[in-house]
């Protein structure tokens, strides 16, 4: 086991763990239950975090790891159904209207 990265959020991390898996490297997502405990420890150690089960396969886990974040503000704006308004992909509910936005 060997960690590749420590996400902000659960919803980051989640969606990393599954475009490592499509590449076929089996992902754990650790301390996941941590999110509550901000505050009280520093962020780089509260959030989710990333381990890969093959040691060898940690280049291409942090190489996928860097093209999503790159990508990340493209893919993640969404255009709420319900009034119209752009949002950004971490927002789960409209900032306008407050509908809940289609996850892509
Ligand atoms: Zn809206």
């Amino acid at each position: 086991m060997k960690r590749v990265y420590t996400s902000a959020n659960l919803a980051e991390a989640t969606l990393l763990r599954h475009a490592l898996e499509q590449a076929g490297i089996p992902t754990h997502v650790l301390n996941t239950h941590a999110a509550g405990a901000l505050g009280e420890i520093p962020m780089a150690d509260a959030g989710p975090q990333l381990w890969i089960a093959q040691l060898h396969q940690e280049t291409q886990a942090r190489a996928l790891i860097a093209e999503f974040l790159r990508k990340k503000p493209d893919a993640a704006e969404r255009v709420c159904t319900a009034c119209g308004e752009t949002n950004p992909g971490e927002f789960d509910s409209c900032w306008n209207c407050r509908a809940w936005l289609p996850q892509v």
